[in-house]
């Protein structure tokens, strides 16, 4: 399959970058690591005229540890993440999602802030052209049917970043940047719920990194997928668990997010019900229901949606798990 023509162009310094995407109007297209964005432009789906490398911008580039918080550049390869010793060791929730993103060779030129603002996936949409000439072109495709939902009214497709489920759970704050301006917000702020449009980014804008508050000695986290083939498929189900306990291993504090449940990560309001409760308390039969709240599983994805509900309190349950066990290490969990 071939690219189309476009324009490319390589800045060296941020300012430049930002010049070139204020001369083609929010037009242009930034180009990270190019393992989501080149694909969707050879099956036609994306077709900017204008390329931004973002590969020389050492600005955006590194893991950078403070006394309260570690930053995270946005160029920084999930390779890199992956080895990073102070991730290993403060957010295994991170450290478990990013080692589970495809394979390593998609991880050495794959980056963090093209892995958060990856587009949203459909099985009727991430098809080549000629796959797609079967049917009428789907609302996210410019046309007006929905071939997952068939009376829906929106687009379902689904966000599968791995990484964005496990920084929201740690309390992640992304940094974005335009020409003269920046702002630091809740990651999970950033996604609108909304196949079409997933992200509420300005077309100037773009994402610098982001920053992750250091977890206290009785904080543990994790991060669980189910996929198909473990070596390099995205998430069907995901979800990443951060908990913290008292001294006597009570959950004190919850952050649960799934993954690939809808068009954004759904974070669940899990922390009232799992207070107070230990790893051989804790039910996850009766989380069920408020697993359920926010997710939309359409019949868009290589496994039903029906199956991907189902699994939710297995992997829900399998994270919370893990992350008590990260801080108690208890073996029979
Ligand atoms: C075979 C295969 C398997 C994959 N498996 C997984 C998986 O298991 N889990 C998973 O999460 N992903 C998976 N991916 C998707 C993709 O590889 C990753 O999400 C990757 O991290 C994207 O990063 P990138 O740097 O290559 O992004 P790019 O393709 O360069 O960019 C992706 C999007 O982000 C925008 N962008 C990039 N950087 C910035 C920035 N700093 N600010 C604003 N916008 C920006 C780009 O304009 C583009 O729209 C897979 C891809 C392939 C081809
Ligand atoms: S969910 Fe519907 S509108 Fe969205 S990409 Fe899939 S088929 Fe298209």
């Amino acid at each position: 399959m071939r690219l189309p023509y476009f324009y490319y162009r390589e800045p060296i310094t941020i300012e430049e970058a930002f010049s070139i995407m204020e001369e083609h109007h929010g037009g242009a297209r930034v180009l990270a690591g190019g393992t989501d964005l080149i694909p969707l432009m050879k099956y036609g789906l994306e077709t900017p005229s204008i390329i931004v490398s973002l590969r020389n911008l050492t600005d955006f580039k590194g893991i950078e540890a403070g006394d309260k918080e570690v930053f995270v550049g946005a160029m920084t390869s999930l390779a890199d993440l992956s080895s990073s010793s102070v991730i290993r060791s403060n957010f295994p929730a991170l450290h478990e999602a990013v080692g589970s993103v495809g394979a390593p060779p998609l991880r050495n030129v794959a980056t963090v802030g093209g892995n958060i603002r990856q587009n949203s996936r459909c099985l009727y949409y991430n098809q080549s052209k000629t796959w797609r000439l079967e049917k009428p072109p789907c609302r996210k495709a410019g046309g007006d049917v929905c071939h997952a939902v068939p009376k829906g009214k929106k687009c379902f497709s689904v966000y599968c970043g791995d990484l964005a489920p496990a920084l929201i759970a740690l309390g992640g704050s992304v940094v974005v940047k335009a020409k003269n301006r920046e702002r630091i917000i809740p990651l999970w702020d950033i996604f609108t719920g909304d196949g079409l449009t997933p992200f509420a980014l300005a077309g100037d804008e773009l994402i610098a990194g982001v920053t992750l508050p250091i977890p206290g000695k009785e904080s543990g986290s994790s991060y669980v997928k189910m996929r198909v083939r473990p070596a390099v498929d995205y998430p069907l189900v995901s979800a990443a668990a951060s908990v913290a306990l008292d001294g006597e291993g009570r959950i004190t504090k919850t952050d649960l997010v799934l993954g690939a449940a809808g068009p954004k990560p759904v974070v669940v309001e899990a922390g009232q019900f799992l207070a107070g409760k230990t790893i051989d308390t804790v039910s996850f039969d009766a989380l069920n229901e408020l697993l359920h709240k926010g997710t939309q599983m359409a019949n868009n994805l290589v496994l039903s949606g029906s199956y991907r509900r189902k699994m939710l309190p297995v992997v829900a349950g399998k994270a919370i798990r893990a992350a008590i066990r990260s801080i108690t290490g208890k073996e029979n969990a």
